[in-house]
């Protein structure tokens, strides 16, 4: 990540030609179009790169989260269980629909503890919500495996794992729905903009009304169009959807490039007995976006990320202090500080979490330090760069 990175003349030439129509909107004006919908192509490529029936793109990896649970039905009162390392978006849409986010502990995958999220299952829980956090996965046959037992929908957030895979299956492919994000920071990018996946017909029909205001999308006169249900403005334009068109070709080229530089990481710091790494669950390939890794403690940890930073390695992260990232900086959700009033369901059911243990997400998060895998980063480079980074860990050790 980021795809941005490595722009050139493909992704110049797939905006040229939505200019060159004048059509910015991925719906109606057939007759200027000169045959030029973008919207659909990056749904029919995604698709097919994902081995899914259907693609719907929407205006941002948030849209697509909030889209894709609004399509099956998830509404007021409904429990969406999510990991306490993820990003805002993943309770953000849920709460937009009036939903109950619960926050459930990660294990040594950095995502959900099927563990934990059994024992979080109540009466009300509707979805299980995996974040394929930093490029790998959660065990996702675990999770399926209670989401069968108690009937709950699996909904993969790979916003930040395009191209990983589990049991052979494009990562968000594997739940019943799964959510991209292209923004500006994602592996591939589109500026903004958003993809939901999913082999349900239903799923798919209810994704594209919902995110056009409801309209069926039956003809070219948007006019005439009826509206089976409510929706709201998500769609993606031409333009964005042209460099994701671009981009999305690219992303074996852009994996490539990614596992590459992981591996020259990854072999210099393995040689370091104090350092382990992330678990990814049997059956799973990463993306190779970050690279995780644990101290053996949190004081080591926050030593190892400040002595990155200080001597030059950029783009590393200590996640828990991270207020995007891990609940313990979430005040504004903790809180409940809504701009409005939120949905009854919301208070009613709101967790005590205050009394709630989540020292094992402590015990993981705490001992992180997370590398972000660069696209821009040349072969030459890499070696001195991990040589560096084994240098500064073990001079900590
Ligand atoms: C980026 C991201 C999102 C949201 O995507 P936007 O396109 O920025 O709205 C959601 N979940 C995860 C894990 C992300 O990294």
């Amino acid at each position: 990540m980021p795809g941005f990175e490595r722009f050139g003349a493909a992704e110049k030439e797939q905006v040229s030609e939505v200019l060159d129509t004048g059509v910015l909107m991925r719906y109606g004006f057939d007759g200027m179009r000169n045959g030029t919908w973008k919207a659909l192509e990056l749904e029919r490529d995604l698709a097919k790169r994902m081995q899914v029936k259907h693609a719907q793109t929407v205006s941002s990896g948030t849209a697509a989260l909030t889209v894709a649970l609004a399509s099956a039905g998830v509404g007021a009162g409904d429990e969406v269980l999510i990991p306490t390392f993820t990003f805002v978006a993943s309770f953000e849409a849920i709460l937009a629909l009036g939903a109950v986010p619960i926050l459930v502990n990660i294990d040594d995958t950095l995502t959900l503890d099927p563990d934990a999220v059994a024992k979080a299952v109540t009466k009300r829980t509707k979805v299980v919500m995996p974040v394929h956090m930093c490029g790998s996965m959660a065990d996702l046959r675990a999770l399926k495996n209670i989401c069968d037992q108690h009937g709950l929908l699996l909904l993969e957030d790979a916003c930040q794992a395009i191209g990983g895979t589990y049991e052979g299956k494009p990562l968000g492919s594997y739940g019943d729905l799964g959510c991209f994000s292209f923004d500006y920071v994602k592996t591939i990018t589109c500026g903004e903009g958003g993809a939901i996946i999913t082999d349900s017909d239903l799923y798919k029909q209810n994704a594209d009304r919902y995110s056009d205001h409801g309209h069926d999308h039956n003809g070219s006169d948007r006019g005439a169009e009826t509206h089976p249900n409510l929706g709201y403005n998500f769609r993606i334009s031409e333009l964005n959807a042209a460099v994701g068109v671009a981009q999305l070709k690219r992303l074996d080229e852009f994996l490539a490039v990614q596992e590459r530089n992981y591996n020259i990481l990854h072999t210099a710091l393995k040689s370091i007995p104090e350092v382990s790494f992330r678990r990814v669950p049997k059956g799973g390939v990463q993306s190779y976006a970050f690279l995780n890794f644990f101290m053996p403690t949190q004081q080591l940890a926050k030593k190892v990320h400040t002595a990155f930073g200080e001597n030059g390695i950029d783009a590393c992260f200590y996640w828990y202090d991270n207020n995007w990232h891990y609940f313990r900086q979430w005040e504004h959700l903790l809180q409940q500080k809504s701009l409005g009033k939120m949905a009854g369901a919301v208070y009613e059911q709101w967790p005590d979490y205050d009394r709630m243990d989540f020292s094992t997400s402590d015990h993981w998060m705490g001992r992180t330090v997370s590398c972000l895998i660069k696209l821009g980063w040349e072969a030459d480079d890499m070696e001195s760069r991990a040589q560096k980074m084994a240098e500064i860990i073990r001079g900590l050790v």
